[in-house]
């Protein structure tokens, strides 16, 4: 047909051969001139990119946020300079700790990572669908994770590793009540909420700054699979939160979430009962009541899954003018861990693919490396102060000081509060769970407690048992008496 397109190399050489090998006679052998077929192997073999060591399973969709309530008064950030602001976004959810080829119902956290492209370059607000993590230092980061992977003998997933690490380190103990919780089993990912979990700040247009968290709240509802359903959808449908997530939005019912912040001032903060800037712990929303500022659509999934979902790269690190870090030890960590992660998988130059391209223009004397594929700045100089480019570091953009003095310091040593592991988690087990909700979780304690064997199963089960006596009496008495354990609380 004439006007069909011709089938080439990547070099652009059209070629008449694409099923049989250039050969000697009908059957063979091979002649190695037939570099079509070279190609063809060679680009196979190198398809793959290093998998995410967590977050490895995930699915992602393009969509809107809209500014819908005014918060200038906290920050000068540009996207929220006017209600009705609106920018492009991809948000990307995952579970942790599995493969790429792991279930999407197993239980654990979900990543909910957004990449909001604005005009004053891109924020990644990298959350999760839990308000608290396990951990609150980044040095017990890679330890952590370790135990929720594969034993290295036996390379099965091990709950000895498992509660040993918890059962050793009591501020694991909120997150792990939300994720025994049917929340650790979302039915899908349109229906949880998403949390930025860090303490960030913002920052306004007088240059004062203000603590803040980000709740992203599912308008679908939260809907959840209980234990056995779960388990049961992992072996009908693996991809499962994957394909709802696709047929929704290709059937145009895009899902919705509205964009909160919560607010503690300086002041506030230097009072507040627990470390403000303490992972494992939530700001009670009575005292801090979330103040609706936005709303983000997904509708449009990608049309390559590779192009834009697996080589998407998100970082903490990423803040908008008007947004800022904290203290906090966990993003702190993270603000290295991310970057790093993402020059070891997808190279130095990755904010160059397409889906972590910023949409304002770059400008910066940083030059070459793998996988520059831009135009490199072209003629321009490559180092700074020059007499040509006219480039300049606005001061505009400067932050206001963190005071760091000795009364910070004494009033961290005083705090006893900030290792109180069990009030919060309690509070959630009391006060937020409904009775059904209670058995649920106990009994996803107890399946999962279960697994522990071993020379150390008293030990570990004893250890942990104490944490949730802690927590909530009641709930450390169920949990034994499912384990048929004899508990006798320190
Ligand atoms: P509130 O009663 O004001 O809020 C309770 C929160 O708990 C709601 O946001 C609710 O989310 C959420 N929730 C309900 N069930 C679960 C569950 N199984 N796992 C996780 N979250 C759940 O209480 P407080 O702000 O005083 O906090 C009390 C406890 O609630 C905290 O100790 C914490 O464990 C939990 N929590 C607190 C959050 C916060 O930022 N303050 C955020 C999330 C949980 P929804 O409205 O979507 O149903």
């Amino acid at each position: 047909m004439k006007d069909k397109k011709k089938l080439t190399t990547a070099s652009g050489i059209p070629y008449a051969k694409n099923e049989d090998s250039m050969t000697v006679g009908p059957r063979g052998p091979v002649l190695l001139q037939d570099v079509v077929l070279h190609e063809k192997m060679a680009h196979f073999n190198r398809e793959r990119i290093p998998e995410r060591v967590v977050h490895a399973k995930g699915t992602g969709a393009f969509g809107t946020f809209r500014v819908t309530r005014n918060i200038t008064k906290y920050t000068r950030a540009k996207l929220f300079g006017k209600v009705g602001n609106e920018c492009p976004v991809f948000v990307r959810f995952s579970t942790v700790g599995g493969e790429k080829g792991s279930a999407d119902t197993e239980r654990d956290p979900r990543g909910f990572a957004m990449k909001f492209y604005t005009e004053d370059g891109n924020w990644d607000l990298v959350g999760n669908n839990t308000p608290v993590f396990f951990i609150k230092d980044p040095k017990k980061f890679g330890d952590f994770i370790h135990t929720q992977k594969r034993n290295p003998k036996t390379n099965l997933k091990d709950p000895n590793m498992f509660w040993d690490f918890f059962s050793l380190n009591p501020e694991t103990m909120h997150q792990v009540m939300i994720l025994f919780s049917d929340r650790g089993t979302p039915y899908s990912y349109r229906y949880m909420n998403g949390f930025g979990s860090h303490t960030f700040s913002m920052i306004n247009d007088k240059n004062e700054r203000v603590w803040v968290k980000f709740h992203v709240k599912t308008k679908q509802s939260i809907k959840n699979f209980t234990g056995p359903e779960a388990d049961e959808m992992r072996g009908k449908n693996p991809d499962w939160a994957q394909e709802d997530l696709v047929k929704a939005i290709e059937a145009g019912d895009f899902p919705r979430w509205t964009f909160n912040i919560q607010v503690m001032t300086e002041e506030k903060a230097k009072k507040f009962r627990w470390n403000p800037f303490d992972l494992t712990k939530v700001w009670p929303q009575g005292e801090f009541p979330l103040i609706e500022a936005g709303e983000l659509e997904l509708n449009k999934i990608p049309e390559n899954y590779f192009r834009d979902v697996e080589q998407a790269a998100f970082a903490p690190a990423h803040v908008a003018d008007g947004i800022g870090y904290s203290f906090d030890k966990m993003l702190q960590g993270r603000l290295l861990s991310y970057p790093d992660a993402h020059r070891h998988r997808l190279g130095p130059n990755y904010e160059q693919i397409p889906v972590n391209r910023p949409l304002n223009k770059v400008h910066n004397y940083q030059r070459d490396g793998f996988m520059r594929v831009d135009d490199n700045s072209g003629d321009k100089p490559n180092y700074y102060p020059n007499s040509f480019d006219n480039i300049e570091a606005d001061q505009k953009y400067k932050e206001p000081p963190m005071e760091l003095d000795s009364n910070i310091a004494d009033w961290y040593d005083r705090n006893q509060n900030d290792d109180d592991h069990f009030t919060q988690p309690g509070d959630l087990f009391r006060k937020v769970m409904t009775k059904k909700e209670q058995d649920n979780t106990i009994n996803n304690i107890v399946n999962h407690m279960s697994g522990i064997e071993g020379e150390k199963r008293d030990e570990i089960i004893n250890r942990q048992l104490n944490h949730f006596h802690k927590t909530d009496k009641e709930l450390a008495s169920r949990v034994a008496k499912g384990l048929n354990f004899d508990f006798k609380p320190e």
